[in-house]
């Protein structure tokens, strides 16, 4: 179960993953185009084993969800809610930036939210509340008005108490493919929106890239994964913990641990066969170790070099000196540093946001932040004097171009008499 890995076979894998539920998705995709709102009844039925009655929650329902919740919890989401909103407002940007870069010639950027997202709150292995926050607060730190979530049914008390926290109340019990092409093409009860943020299984991740021409999204966030670096330093049982929180989430998970011990990966595996033995998620532990294993590196560089080609979700660093490790690696959706950091602190807790790009997309996407949930204009503005700064830059690269219009433009404006 544990065992030694070829990276690139690996990393191959878990594109394939996505990419085998190509067909399924597109037959979901072409049901909800064809029949709205009596595909998602449909698709629920058969995929989630639920005869749903209505598909939006009601604001009784989100007021029903407290009494079923424990204080104690309320009080923890409302902690992290409270630190995933301060570190999305330290990201924010100036809605509005000039800065005067010659005489009379102003520049600047203007940033904008977008109207209306649609954020996926997974659950169907697991409730994800947290993933309720992690989508939504950042929409709202970055102004986004029209918030809509769709999550799988039965939709978990949690969940609700958690959106209401945030501040949303338009959530529709769907989950899915179904859900990802409601979002994106519209029914009779979910308008269509511009973007579509949050992860989710294969099918939910396929349907997403599937759907950019109608919606954009944020970036595959498919099935979770840990990438740990480790020296002699690391503590086997820290590292077999960090495994096994990693691969309870669903069967295809993924953990990696590359480390410069070849003595760590007997003691690591050891560690995991004790603590899994009471885990209530065992089955899907057992399935997801068996995409997990070690590869063996010869030296520090050789393993921060294989873990840039693993560019993991989680990446963990538990050597000697993290600090100089996190300057030397490139490729992590979140990075973890230091034998205390269990990748758990950012899941939940820390602010950082857990919505991360899966499956080897790190090495081009960043994780979800504020600026998902925004757009920018340039600005320029110009005066007299700037026109004279630089109006014959223009004319003569635009002479140059051929394009008469565009100098005559400006030399109509500086023919002008005040
Ligand atoms: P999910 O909400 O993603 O998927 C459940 C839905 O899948 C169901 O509603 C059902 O409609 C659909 N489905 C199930 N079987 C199907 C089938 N055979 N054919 C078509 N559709 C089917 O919930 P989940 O399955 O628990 O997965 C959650 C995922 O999110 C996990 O993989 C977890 O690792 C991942 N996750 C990723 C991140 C990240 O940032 N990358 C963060 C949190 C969770």
């Amino acid at each position: 179960m544990w065992k030694a890995l070829d990276i690139e076979e690996w990393q191959e894998r878990r594109r394939s993953d996505l990419a085998g539920v190509g067909a399924a998705v597109a037959a979901i995709v072409e049901g909800v185009r064809k029949d709205g709102d009596e595909a998602l009844y449909r698709f629920t039925k058969e995929f989630d084993r639920i005869v749903l009655e209505d598909l939006a929650v009601t604001p009784e329902e989100f007021e029903g969800a407290y009494e079923e919740v424990e204080d104690s919890l309320i009080e923890s989401l409302a902690e992290a809610e409270a630190h995933i909103r301060r570190f999305h407002e330290l990201q924010r940007n100036r809605s509005l930036w000039l800065e005067e870069v010659e005489p009379g010639v102003i520049v600047g950027v203007k940033t904008t939210p977008l109207d209306r997202i649609g954020a996926y709150v997974p659950g169907g292995r697991a409730a994800y509340p947290s993933t309720a926050l992690m989508t939504t607060v950042p929409a709202q730190v970055a102004g986004v008005p029209e918030i809509c979530v769709c999550t799988p049914p039965p939709v978990h008390p949690l969940t609700l108490v958690a959106l209401d926290i945030a501040g949303v109340d338009e959530c529709y019990r769907v989950g899915g493919a179904q859900a990802i092409a409601a979002m994106a093409l519209g029914t009779e009860s979910i308008d269509p929106v511009q973007k579509i943020v949050g992860p989710g299984n294969v099918y939910v991740t396929a349907a997403k890239m599937m759907l950019r021409e109608h919606a954009e999204i944020d970036f595959p966030a498919g099935p979770s994964e840990i990438g740990i670096l480790a020296d002699s330093t690391a503590d086997p049982a820290f590292v077999a913990a960090d495994v096994l929180a990693q691969a309870e989430h669903d069967p295809h998970a993924g953990c990696v641990l590359i480390t410069t011990d070849a003595a760590l990966p007997a003691k690591v595996g050891a560690e995991i066969k004790r603590q899994m033995k009471n885990a209530p998620r065992r089955s899907i532990i057992e399935a997801a170790l068996g995409n997990s294993g070690y590869v063996v590196a010869a030296d520090l560089d050789e393993a921060i070099a294989a873990m840039d080609y693993v560019a993991p979700e989680h990446l963990s660093i538990q050597v000697a000196d993290p600090l100089s490790t996190l300057n030397a690696v490139h490729n992590a959706g979140s990075i973890f540093v230091g034998p205390y950091t269990a990748v758990a602190f950012g899941d939940y807790a820390s602010g950082t946001n857990h919505v991360l790009p899966t499956a080897g997309f790190a090495r081009v996407f960043s994780g979800l932040d504020v600026h998902h949930f925004c757009k920018t204009s340039s600005v320029q503005m110009i005066d007299r004097e700037g026109l004279e700064w630089l109006g014959g830059v223009v004319e003569t690269l635009a002479t140059a171009e051929g394009l008469h219009a565009h100098a005559e433009s400006v030399r109509i404006r500086r023919r002008k008499k005040d």
